[in-house]
């Protein structure tokens, strides 16, 4: 849903304008630095980005899921690194508090996070909860007024900037998987929590990731989530399942930009007397990267819209999840390909870089195994039995 399309319109102009003069200059930059230079952090503060998904009422801009797809199209077409930096604010860090959070929670944390003061991350994943990532390990042991929090997450996306952490961790000592999962809100320079140093990664530098370590941390009972023990593993899937759609969005971004590269590329290099884009064989290559972009924004913008309309899209929200970033893949994959060696080459293309940045997109937020898993069972389970 479209609230206003006269100025949704100028909005999603002011997105572009960003991505093409300030952010794609900048990029080569922010790979060699591995970081967003303050001044840029400041621009996308000002232009409101940390707030897309968060309600007007807390300070955010409210966009509607089509609204956000849409938006995220076009700010992913930068680097990876540019809408990292945002993300987790307007996605997997504010989205539980959004979706469960308590009146106070939201008015602490809502306004700060929209405005980008502070930055925001979602720690579930451990050592032993990958794939399963119910597997909590984390403990959350309730002393009076208080729970006392130890345990380690992992490969947790701007935890090294983070302010404030939402955190899985079991309160139910003794029980399995989601049950007796609490998610809990901590801010930075509580004892006892302690960011590691950012990893080097394959790709995205200038998109800190790191490890988050808890020990003893005590923090007041307040800080669950929405109030609720035991709650804690459906609030992270109701964030995750929306932050699918927009994941997929933020895979074919990137998609449409190695393609424009491709494109640019095969027009004006030159061999066998034509341009490359004139080799029938490259059209090839050039034909199935465009449709498959086509396929992926056509089945996301229908998801957005169908989520916009308050039907159940977990299993569109997970094929979108899929097909994204497997198609996002397979058009690096082929771009490198029309490149030709400058492809492969750094100092000749930044297509070297996209190649690498995509990467993750088929590993986190569920992995494309768990997600055929998922659609697989989603699709037996509402599939009657003749
Ligand atoms: C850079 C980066 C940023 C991340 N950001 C965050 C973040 O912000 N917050 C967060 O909580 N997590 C984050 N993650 C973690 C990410 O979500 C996990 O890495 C991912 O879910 C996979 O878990 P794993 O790495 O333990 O792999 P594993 O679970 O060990 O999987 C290994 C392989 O086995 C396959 N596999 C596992 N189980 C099955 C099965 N049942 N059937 C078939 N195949 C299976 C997987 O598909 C994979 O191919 C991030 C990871 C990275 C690398």
């Amino acid at each position: 849903m479209i609230r206003d399309e006269a100025s949704f319109g100028a909005f999603l102009d002011a997105v572009r304008k960003f991505v093409r003069d300030k952010a794609i200059p900048r990029e080569a930059e922010v790979e060699q630095t591995g970081e967003i230079p303050d001044d840029l952090v400041q621009t996308l503060r000002q232009g409101g980005f940390f707030g897309w998904s968060i309600p007007e009422a807390y300070g955010g801009a409210g966009l509607t899921t089509e609204e956000l797809v849409l938006a995220a199209f076009e700010l992913s077409q930068g680097a990876v690194a540019f809408r990292a930096r945002v993300g987790t604010n307007t996605g997997i860090g504010s989205e539980g508090l959004v979706v469960d959070g308590t009146e106070e929670q939201k008015k602490r944390y809502l306004p700060r996070l929209a405005s980008g003061e502070w930055t925001s991350c979602l720690a579930i994943t451990e050592p032993e909860a990958g794939s399963e990532a119910s597997n909590v390990r984390t403990m959350a042991r309730r002393d009076g007024d208080s729970f006392i929090l130890d345990g380690e997450k992992r490969y947790i996306t701007n935890a090294p900037i983070a302010d404030v952490f939402t955190i899985t961790a079991r309160t139910e000592p003794g029980t399995k998987g989601a049950k007796g999962v609490s998610a809990f809100i901590v801010e930075r320079g509580t004892p006892g929590l302690v960011s590691g140093k950012p990893y080097r990664k394959m790709g995205q530098a200038g998109s800190p990731v790191g490890s988050v370590f808890l020990d003893s941390c005590r923090i007041p009972a307040s800080s669950i989530i929405g109030g609720v023990e035991g709650a804690g593993f459906a609030t992270v899937m109701k964030a995750l399942n929306k932050q699918r759609i927009h994941l997929a969005a933020l895979s074919t971004g990137p998609a449409m930009r190695m393609l424009e590269l491709a494109v640019d590329h095969a027009r004006t290099r030159v061999q066998f007397g034509q341009p490359v884009a004139q080799h029938q064989l490259v059209q090839a290559l050039i034909a199935d990267c465009q449709t498959e972009i086509f396929a992926a924004r056509s089945m996301i913008l229908e998801t957005a819209r169908k989520r916009d309309r308050g039907e159940d899209v977990v299993l569109e929200a997970s094929m979108c999840k899929y097909f994204a970033t497997e198609m996002c893949g397979r058009v690096a994959d082929r771009c490198v390909q029309i490149f030709g060696g400058a492809g492969y080459v750094a100092d000749y293309a930044p297509i070297e870089r996209w190649f690498r940045d995509v990467r993750l997109f088929r590993l986190y937020e569920g992995t494309s195994q768990i997600h055929q898993l998922n659609i697989a069972r989603l699709t037996l389970n509402r599939t009657p039995s003749p």
